[in-house]
């Protein structure tokens, strides 16, 4: 008895900040969303180095009055819930009031804010008020932690580099700026303006000022809803892919989440059109109720829970394949050098000497403009056909050189002929046209144990294939008739759909099935680099990509087709400048 006490309240704040403060960026996080709840135009964070010195947030938001701005540092204090109902109506960044009093308990914290009739500045140390004034400034709140983590010395050591608090900060900044395109937030670091937006509620130039004009020019706009669903945002052409998933941005009614199915999903939509391990760009936003969605999951309020899931996916899969298989996705090469922008958006050199004026210059609103119309356009002649094309010779055995008016193309033989074979077992499979074919010499299969379960269990799936399999005793099977979508090496694809069977076992998906069949049997049997082709054999192949969906990327991704056109071709010959 006597071992249990209520912690004081300072006590739990600092426990509290632990899991929502980890890191400058998370203050930044907590902070711009409190000025974004609070209604601000304008978010300015200022840094000296990088945060580890000072972060200072600034808005012009409705503001405190006295009374709000001191109940703001108590825990649990908050103006954005009041009761159990509440939570699930959130339309709100913040909603748990814990970020103020938080923060406020590991740093040095001084608020100034002003609600357009009086203003006041607190300043408080270790969760305790020092001090406190009246003031009068703009409307607005402006906040300045110093001493972070100084009483929390484990804490403390965790910090990164300046150079990587910055750059944590700035990937937040930029993530949310895409999701709330009428504000106008700029980051400054060390007195350098690193990022800005215009605040002009226009999505496409925050892309750019993300992304680059070339990036952005590629993006791919998608909209589409269901019952429960809207969603709308820019994807990224094919071509453009980066190696890692953290530019996959999804946002929920305005939050920024991170979810494991939709990004799943949406690299899944991808399937055939990039390689493995390489991931697209996406600013996808989805609007649901907020009754079918639960926010209240973890403290960082990133992990979100769907009621209807299953409905989502299948939403997201949907759009955005078919949309890639409208798009033109030629690749085209590209003549400036190559530069890579994930390594120099890191280096804290590029991120001091972006000046104001830079940024002011990415900033070509004529473009942007010109890329607007593109997209309109676009949505009116829904799909780009494969160019009309023909062959002018063949390299190496390997490439078709073609032309046309526009330019001129090169045409990988053995992807493109596995594109076309792949959509043909794909054909096949799904409209169940294929046949049966009678093996002169039956195939004898000895399997082990488990895997002869597997098979038994299988056997009407695969001869509803256009198998005609038979148990022949302990572990045997014999394969007497194969389907039309298995020819070239016969026995050894039988092999390879006995295995991929095997593989699946019980948990089947017969979309997933149907591809990695239609994947493996298209491979080998396409011709292999280095093979003769004739001229004729190079203009049937042609004829035979236009008949396909996607007829610019093997089954595993790679480009089928590159594309120079005329002008590019007269600047390198310095014909054109
Ligand atoms: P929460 O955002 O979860 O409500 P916080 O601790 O982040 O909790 O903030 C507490 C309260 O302080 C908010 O509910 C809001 O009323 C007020 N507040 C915080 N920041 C601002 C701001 N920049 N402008 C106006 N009000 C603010
Ligand atoms: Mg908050």
């Amino acid at each position: 008895m006597g071992n249990i006490k209520i912690m004081d309240e300072n006590l739990s704040n600092k426990i509290n900040a632990g899991e929502v403060i980890e890191k400058c960026s998370s203050i930044v996080k907590e902070l711009v969303e409190n000025s974004i709840d609070a209604g601000a135009k304008n978010i300015s964070i200022e840094l000296v180095s990088g945060g580890l010195n000072e972060i200072k947030v600034i808005d012009d938001a409705c503001g405190m009055d006295n009374e709000d701005a001191k109940l703001a540092f108590f825990k649990h204090s908050s103006s954005k819930l009041t009761t159990y109902e509440d939570l699930y109506r959130i339309n709100t960044m913040g909603f748990r009031g814990e970020a103020l009093p938080s923060i406020a308990s590991v740093s040095s914290t001084v608020l100034e804010t002003y609600d357009g009739k009086n203003g006041i500045k607190l300043h408080y140390k270790g969760g305790i008020l020092l001090s406190e004034e009246v003031i009068t400034k703009q409307q607005g709140t402006t906040i300045t932690i110093r001493n972070l983590f100084y009483n929390t010395p484990a804490r403390l050591k965790h910090l990164s580099s300046s150079y990587s608090e910055v750059a944590n900060i700035a990937s937040f900044v930029q993530k949310i700026s895409l999701t709330n395109c009428h504000i106008a937030f700029k980051i400054i670091n060390d007195g350098k303006v690193i990022f800005n937006t215009s605040g002009t509620n226009d999505l496409l130039k925050v892309i750019n000022q993300i992304y680059g004009l070339k990036i952005t020019k590629d993006m791919i706009y998608i909209k589409n809803c269901d019952n429960d669903f809207n969603i709308e945002g820019y994807i990224s052409n094919p071509t453009t892919v980066k190696n890692n998933r953290r530019h996959m941005n999804v946002f929920v009614n305005n939050r920024i989440i991170r979810n494991n199915e939709i990004n799943r999903c949406i690299i899944d939509a991808y399937h055939t059109h990039i390689m493995h391990n390489q991931f697209p760009i996406i600013i996808l936003k989805i609007d649901v109720d907020p009754h079918l969605i639960d926010v209240n999951i973890h403290p960082n309020k990133m992990e979100v829970k769907f009621s209807k899931i299953d409905e989502l996916k299948t939403l997201i899969l949907e759009t955005i394949k078919s949309k890639l298989l409208k798009e033109d996705l030629v690749k085209k090469i590209d003549l400036t050098p190559k530069v890579d922008y994930e390594k120099i958006e890191l280096a804290l050199d590029f991120i001091g000497e972006k000046t104001e004026k830079d940024l002011k210059e990415t900033q070509n609103f004529n473009d942007i403009e010109f890329i607007k119309s593109n997209f309109d356009e676009e949505e009116k002649n829904e799909s780009r056909e494969f160019p009309n094309l023909y062959v002018a010779g063949i390299v190496f055995g390997t490439y078709l050189i073609c032309q046309n008016e526009i330019g001129m193309y090169l045409i990988d033989i053995h992807a493109a002929k596995e594109r076309v074979n792949y959509e043909n077992i794909m054909n096949q499979l799904v409209n169940k046209t294929y046949n049966k074919v009678s093996m002169i010499a039956p195939l004898t299969l000895e399997l082990t144990n488990s895997e002869s379960i597997i098979l038994q269990n299988n056997l009407e799936f695969l001869n509803n294939l256009g198998f005609e399999i038979e148990e022949f005793g302990f572990r045997t099977f014999v394969v007497k008739s194969h389907p039309t979508w298995i020819y070239g090496n016969i026995s050894e694809k039988i092999k390879k759909t006995i295995e991929l069977v095997i593989k699946f076992e019980n948990n089947f998906d017969v979309v997933k099935f149907n591809e990695e069949i239609a994947i493996n049997m298209s491979c080998k049997m396409s011709i292999k680099a280095n093979t003769d082709v004739s001229i004729e054999e190079g203009n049937d192949l042609i004829k035979d990509l236009k008949t396909l969906k996607n007829p610019y990327n093997c089954p595993h991704g790679r480009p089928t087709i590159i594309s120079f056109t005329k002008y590019e071709l007269e600047k390198m010959f310095k014909r054109a400048l």
